[in-house]
């Protein structure tokens, strides 16, 4: 499932491959994937505009368009980004965009769970995990009685953080997943903002969370890869979850 690195891959591919061109065409019409607009919607506000620029805050992805509104492109469960492709048209194309210049951006999704919509709202998103701020962090997740990995996976508390990248932070910060938000020192806050912009730079450097280091690891008789424990598993806001008894105490 896409998380902040992969949607930030999905962010720099558009950046630097699509921006300056102008839009020739739109095929919106998958209703589902394009909802609430109406098939043409978004191709009446988008043809004919120019790709000026590519954003991301957590999962959220939107282009600026110069004469336009902006558009977001949410990768859902299985999305990507496909910037001049072969030219193969296929099933899983949930929205095309085809430039003056004859190539396109398409949204290519499975499992048809990715979403296009004009003006997106962002109201309800926290600041981008990679971004915030060493005293936003602090007040942001040092509070309440949730269990840790719960909050930091809150997009409306900093956003960008999924299952896998929630693990891998909280297994190189060296905290468990089950305690208390509200209990940490200044100092595990810290650590712990530091874990997930290391494990979110790694990742996006390398290809996407699939490629942390805990993650090879997160299976039945899974051990720690730093001090060789058996990995404890349990379901903690609703995700299965990995950590180490050992160092995540
Ligand atoms: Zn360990």
């Amino acid at each position: 499932m896409p998380e902040l690195p992969e949607v930030e891959r999905a962010r720099a591919l558009i950046e630097s491959a699509a921006l300056g061109r102008k839009v020739a065409a739109v095929d919106d019409t998958d209703t589902w994937v394009c909802r609430p607009h109406a098939p043409g919607e978004i191709a009446d506000a988008v043809t004919g505009a120019t790709l000026v620029g590519a954003h991301r805050q957590g999962k959220a992805m939107w282009v600026d368009l110069e004469d336009g509104p902006p558009l977001g492109l949410h990768l859902g469960m299985t999305g990507r980004i496909v910037v001049d492709g072969n030219g193969d048209r296929l099933r899983s194309d949930r929205f095309r965009i085809d430039f003056e210049d004859g190539g396109s951006l398409v949204l290519r999704d499975m499992r048809r769970l990715g979403r296009v919509v004009l003006d997106p709202d962002l109201s309800g998103l926290g600041p981008d995990a990679a971004e915030v701020t060493r005293n936003g962090f602090r007040e942001r997740i040092g509070r309440g009685t949730a269990p840790l990995k719960a909050r930091i996976m809150d997009q409306s508390v900093i956003a960008g953080v999924g299952n896998l990248l929630a693990d891998e932070a909280l297994w190189r910060a060296g905290l468990s997943p089950r305690s208390e938000a509200g209990s940490l020192s200044e100092e595990e806050l810290d650590g712990l903002r530091r874990a997930i912009r290391a494990a979110t730079r790694r990742a996006i450097r390398l290809g996407g969370v699939h490629t942390g280091e805990l993650i090879p690891h997160r299976e039945r008789g899974g051990t720690c890869p730093r001090c060789g424990a058996a990995l404890e598993r349990a379901t903690i806001g609703g995700r299965t979850t990995y950590w180490c008894p050992r160092h995540q105490p």
